[in-house]
């Protein structure tokens, strides 16, 4: 078994230039207890929402409108509406809504001593650098001379907005360049300054890291920085081709979606939701402050023209594309633009054959290579893909080492800014720098210069900017085009996935579910990786077997995380296999099956090792019971839990709800001081015991999830010492150490509990009163009301004497009988195949 474990690093990942800055820190990380945001606008109030996120007390200030009154309220309009504008926004701008409170709002003539106590002071106003300097000369005396102080451009010259102010000022100055939205949008740029302090760069790196989540990527002070400059060549190629090749503007999105492993939206639809003034404005931003070895880039006639016309995208109603309304089944009705003739026609489904053909490959670098060896004379779609992707990976070519360091950056930037499955150079690598089909020349572009780190890199004797190397911590080297060699890629401490362990220390067991990976320090980690994030028999198999206490797991490590390197940790226990034995009428397979689920949760609970169950992204139903029953969890902050099984007509019958009984009546026993051991009839009929089970009846009833972890925790689903982790690609890491303390501190499983007091008949008639009135008032439909009936007796333990003594097996038959019985009726089976279908509940 390995023990080198914690530096052990994911092969798709890269560094950024995060270790060479780490190594340049000079003194003591500064601490960051409270930072301050000056402009209220799109960023500024939504990145202070982000900093809240983090835990910090934020300060937001605005400019004092100029009708404003003499009223403190009237001054401090802007950062007002702002907050209330935040705790509206779609996606949520905070984990939960009070996080609000740590804001406080104000204006920037009267509150600017407010920011003597603030270490991190954020510049987020109008993108005018006579606008940001006259700021900055205001602000300066009032900030702590050790106070950070950075900027949010998206495109200014970092160095020139502080070209004024003193050195001690321009030491603690630099670039952290946020996306829309901040909460969402992975990257953070930070560019420093040559005269930039590396300790206070750092610091704040790590804080964006580990505290807001952040894929942090060193940048040059160079115009657009690294994402937008490439982003906005990617567009503007786009639109060429678009019109050389006479194609529609729907067309062009099909093409630039999910195929090639660009965000779903395509190139225009996402233009209209991030503002095609916004696009603009980065172009020209470009054009004004680019170098004169940089081309400009041209936003053609007809663009001006509908910016002109003030269609500016979503925020308008129309753009690229304009909605008018909703069809039959509510769905959005989408016209587009017809880029010749400015008019709206009903938006097309264009279908390509290569694009259909290339959905079997089994992964993108397999779909490019099949995109791409296309006939361009015979195939649309190839015409189009080989000069538009040549461009832009030659483009990213030319631009080192101006705008970063290395390849890594560029294709971190990419990822985590642009939401792009693989960067420029890794899609390059998917097709090889020397194409089969293109001899000598790179790419299929023989009229293209080849940029000089191509060259180097061809010459070098290598035809991809990776390869993989088990034997450096990240798994894998990058072609450094200064160096002229490969060399690792570096990545922070602690950023890690399974899928590096898997290679470096191979697979212990497995199943087309779930593996057993060794990740290090006698640590395992239960890895499920099912096709559709479903849990199968394979995986109740996996984990019962690995964690029962005679395993040979049990025996070799000291410890589990069960967690997985995907989008999500699980969407719930496969459905498909439930509907085929329900519709069968095989009720002795549906009875084993939900004995096994239980038999699998209680594995996870009473494993003599520690459990830490480490979730992410959805987590419902059946993801949601396994986490319950860890010892620990360590979920990433963006966590969609909830235990959703009445929205399939059924209740969470893998121990959930019986957790949820348990979970409850202990909160209760804090809450009342009253002992359910001597005093259990009491316990039972106390307010608190009714006030508990009914939040977490309509938890489970309205089959409520969460929008962050946040959120989890106070649905009851996570408790107050469930840590959570910003950044998902420390959560795997992160959950290691959780079991290794649990370790060290002397971890011993809980027993089975067998003296439970049930809060019995007279709770249950209250919640059944709640169930009649809602159904009443016409918000549940009958089956609804049926399945309601079924959670309120678990949670009570059915119609016993208040006080009655239970175990958790009796809570578990409870749950086991419930199930099967709703798997007997109709409406239950009709829901089922719906979700099935459509991937939505069915409220029949
Ligand atoms: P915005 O127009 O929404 O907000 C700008 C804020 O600056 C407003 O609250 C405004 O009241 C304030 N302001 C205007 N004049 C001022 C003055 N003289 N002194 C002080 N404050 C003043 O703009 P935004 O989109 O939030 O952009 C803010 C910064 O973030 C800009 O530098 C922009 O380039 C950058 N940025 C924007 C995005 C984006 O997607 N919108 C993304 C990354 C970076």
């Amino acid at each position: 078994m390995s023990t080198s474990g914690s530096t052990v690093v994911s092969p798709t990942l890269s560094d950024g230039g995060f270790a060479s800055w780490s190594k340049r820190k000079k003194d003591a990380t500064p601490l960051l207890r409270r930072a301050a945001v000056l402009g209220a606008g799109t960023m500024g109030s939504r990145i202070a929402a982000h900093l809240a996120n983090a835990g910090l007390p934020v300060i937001l200030l605005d400019i004092v409108p100029a009708d404003a009154a003499d009223s403190r309220a009237s001054r401090g309009q802007l950062a007002a509406r702002a907050l209330e504008a935040l705790l509206k926004a779609k996606p949520a701008a905070f984990y939960e809504p009070s996080v609000a409170r740590r804001i406080t709002i104000g204006n920037l003539v009267d509150d600017l001593g407010l920011l003597s106590d603030c270490d991190w002071v954020i510049e987020a106003v109008s993108e005018d650098l006579a606008v940001k300097l006259g700021l900055l000369s205001r602000i300066a005396s009032h900030l702590d001379s050790n106070a950070i102080v950075t900027t949010n451009t998206s495109g200014l010259s970092i160095a020139a907005i502080a070209a004024g102010m003193p050195l001690k000022f321009r030491e603690r100055w630099f670039g952290t360049h946020f996306f829309n939205p901040p909460r969402h949008m992975r990257l953070l740029e930070i560019i420093p300054t040559a005269e930039s302090d590396p300790a206070a760069v750092s610091a704040i790196a790590d804080f964006a890291d580990r505290r807001l989540g952040k894929s942090v990527v060193y940048a040059r002070d160079t115009p657009n920085f690294i994402a937008n400059r490439i982003g906005t060549f990617a567009m503007l190629t786009t639109v060429r081709l678009m019109q050389e090749q006479d194609l529609s503007i729907e067309e062009v999105d099909a093409l630039t979606g999910s195929a090639i492993g660009w965000p779903r939206t395509g190139t225009f639809r996402l233009a209209d939701m991030v503002g095609i003034d916004v696009l603009a404005h980065v172009i020209r931003n470009f054009n004004r402050t680019r170098s004169s070895d940089s081309p400009a880039l041209e936003l053609p006639g007809w663009i001006e023209t509908v910016l002109g016309r003030g269609w500016l995208g979503d925020k308008i109603g129309q753009g690229f594309y304009k909605k008018t309304g909703k069809d039959e089944q509510g769905r959005d009705i989408r016209l587009a633009l017809d880029w010749k003739t400015l008019d709206y026609h009903l938006a097309g489904r264009p279908k390509f054959p290569s694009l259909e053909m290339a959905k079997n490959a089994e992964s993108l670098p397999e779909r490019l290579r099949m995109l791409l060896a296309g006939d361009p004379r015979k195939d649309k779609a190839a015409a189009f893909y080989r000069p538009l992707l040549t461009e832009i990976w030659n483009y990213a070519a030319t631009c080192l080492p101006e705008i970063a360091d290395n390849v890594v950056s560029i294709d971190r930037a990419m990822r985590t800014g642009f939401n792009w499955e693989l960067g420029p150079f890794e899609m390059w690598d998917a097709v090889g720098v020397r194409h089969p089909g293109a001899a000598d020349t790179i790419a299929f572009d023989t009229s293209l210069d080849t940029p000089g780190s191509v060259a180097q890199l061809l010459k070098a004797g290598f035809s991809a900017w990776y390869t993989d190397d088990p034997t450096v911590p990240s798994g894998r080297r990058f072609f450094d085009p200064i160096a002229g060699e490969m060399r690792p890629v570096e990545l922070p401490k602690g950023i890690a996935s399974i899928a590096h362990f898997r290679a470096a220390n191979g697979i212990v067991r497995h199943n087309p579910g779930a593996s057993l990976v060794d990740i290090g320090d006698d640590v395992a980690c239960i890895e499920l990786h099912s096709k559709k994030d479903a849990i199968g028999d394979d995986i109740v198999r996996l984990i019962t077997q690995t964690l029962k206490s005679e395993s040979d797991a049990v025996h070799n490590f000291r410890g589990f995380v069960i967690s997985g390197d995907g989008t999500n940790f699980s969407v719930g226990a496969n459905l498909m296999q439930l509907l085929l034995a329900a519709q069968e009428g095989e009720w002795d397979e549906v009875d084993l099956a939900i004995r096994a689920f239980q038999g699998m949760t209680a594995a996870i609970k009473f494993c003599p090792r520690p459990v830490v169950v480490a979730t992410y992204g959805m987590c419902l139903g059946g993801g949601a019971e396994i986490s319950l029953h860890a010892a620990q969890r360590r979920p990433h902050a963006e966590l969609y839990m909830g235990l959703v099984e009445t929205g399939v007509g059924l209740v969470p019958g893998g121990g959930g709800t019986k957790e949820m009984v348990l979970r409850g009546l202990d909160a209760a026993t804090a809450a009342s001081g009253i002992s359910p051991v001597t005093a259990p009839a009491r316990f039972a009929q106390s307010s608190e015991v009714l006030d508990s089970l009914k939040t977490r009846f309509e938890t489970i009833a309205l089959a409520k999830v969460s929008t962050s972890a946040a959120e989890a925790r106070t649905l009851g689903l996570l408790s107050s010492n469930d840590m959570i982790t910003a950044n998902r690609d420390r959560v795997l890491s992160d959950a290691k150490q959780s079991v290794i303390a649990l370790t060290e501190d002397g971890y011993a499983p809980p027993l089975p509990r067998t003296q439970i007091p049930m809060a019995g008949e007279a709770v249950l008639a209250t919640l059944k009163l709640g169930v009649h009135f809602m159904r009443e008032g016409g918000y549940i439909s009958d089956h609804d009301v049926i399945v309601a009936h079924h959670v309120a007796n678990i949670l009570c333990g059915g119609s016993l004497t208040p006080g009655s003594l239970v175990s958790e097996q009796y809570l578990l038959d409870l749950e086991r009988q419930a199930f099967l019985s709703l798997c007997g009726e109709r409406k239950t089976l009709e829901r089922i195949s719906f979700t099935l279908k459509t991937g939505k509940p069915l409220r029949n």
